[in-house]
């Protein structure tokens, strides 16, 4: 068995150990004499995964129990609409800072509903830089603050919370999931699409504080209801049952790793393997500054799009794959989530120091 490192953003690798106990439980789960994938959502079995999915949950990121967590359907992107149907009810406004497109998608989903309003925007350095926003900048009248916290594309992360005041505070974490430990009590709601560090791709995992709930607009799809998805303990219709599953897994998985601060550990140790280098090479640069650096996403480039290219085709062949950056940005990515492992990085890195020595 030849397996690559897989660099992508999303949907990205999962543990190995993961995929080789979702192989070993594939035909007989638990001896139900069935595999999840056919089993019905009503079943006690199954409704032993998704508990124990939530439990666990809680567990590693110390999740309050006045917040709910939701197994959702439909990507990060219908969230989008999610969020202002249900919560941009009060005074038909809200705060967005726009760090990425997906800040921005969102930011476009929510100006259909009502006024939401950039508060700040990094647009003006392609996204380069995390914005400095500060209570003062947030309008008291908002029904919310929105951010997303790690931009996936650019390889920014926010290095603070955003100070709103009384102003009810959401973030995407999409690509920062249980990457590091999260002080869930400073957010109304945190959610994010699995397929970055969670999951396989068709689940989307919220966690929302309870008093937020029960204010959507009439004209709130039910699917997209936090509230009766709330009620149905996410069993409204059938969930992605598979996906929740492999979520329930992966969180083992990071159990198993000693926890969130050990990821944490990880992850800083790898990321800075990369960025150390990246420091010190004459030819590959980060062009992002060290304080809003994504320990997920890490873009380089080397200033000369030939030789980006040069890279990507050279680096695939060796087996690092997914390593080019995202269409609007050019140059190479590396997402380094969870699972990569750190011989990854360090193969990724030795590799790179050859391509250096030749191209100079
Ligand atoms: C990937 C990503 C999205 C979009 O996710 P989908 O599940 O494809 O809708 C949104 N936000 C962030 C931060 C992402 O990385």
């Amino acid at each position: 068995m030849s397996r690559v490192y897989n660099f992508s953003a999303g949907p990205s690798m999962l543990p190995l150990e993961v995929l080789e106990k979702a192989q070993a439980e594939l035909l007989d789960y638990k001896g139900s004499g069935q595999s999840v994938m056919e089993m019905s959502h009503r079943s006690k079995v199954f409704d032993d995964i998704i508990k124990e999915a939530e439990s666990l949950f809680r567990e590693l990121m110390n999740i309050p129990d006045n917040y709910k967590v939701l197994f959702l359907q439909g990507g990060a992107s219908t969230q989008f609409a999610a969020i202002p149907l249900n919560f941009m009810q009060k005074n038909k406004k809200a705060d967005y800072i726009i760090t990425g497109v997906w800040a921005k998608k969102a930011f476009q989903e929510a100006q259909k509903y009502g006024t939401p309003r950039a508060v700040a925007s990094s647009a003006d350095k392609t996204f380069s830089y995390i914005p400095k926003v500060s209570k003062e900048d947030i309008d008291p009248e908002a029904d919310y603050v929105y951010y997303c916290m790690n931009n996936t594309i650019y390889g920014t992360k926010f290095p603070y919370i955003p100070e709103t005041g009384n102003v009810p505070l959401i973030a995407d974490i999409s690509s920062c999931f249980l990457s590091e430990p999260l002080d869930v009590t400073k957010f109304a709601m945190v959610y994010g699409g699995a397929q970055k560090n969670v999951a396989p791709a068709g689940l989307v995992v919220a966690i929302i504080r309870e008093d937020m709930l029960g204010n959507a607009a009439d004209i709130t799809p039910t699917m997209l209801n936090y509230k009766i998805q709330a009620d149905a303990d996410s069993l409204y219709n059938t969930p992605p049952c598979f996906t929740i599953y492999m979520c329930k897994l992966v969180l083992e998985w990071i159990k198993e790793q000693g926890g969130l601060e050990a990821i944490k550990a990880n992850n800083v140790k790898k990321a800075g393997i990369l960025y150390d280098f990246l420091d010190n090479s004459k030819l590959f640069k980060s062009v992002i500054p060290v304080e809003d650096r994504s320990l997920m996403n890490i873009p380089f480039i080397t200033g000369n799009e030939e030789l980006d290219a040069k890279f990507v085709k050279e680096a695939t062949a060796a087996g690092f794959i997914n390593i080019k950056g995202h269409r609007t940005t050019g140059g190479m990515r590396a997402s380094c989530y969870n699972a990569m492992p750190i011989e990854g990085v360090e193969k990724l890195v030795e590799f790179m120091k050859e391509f250096e020595k030749a191209n100079s």
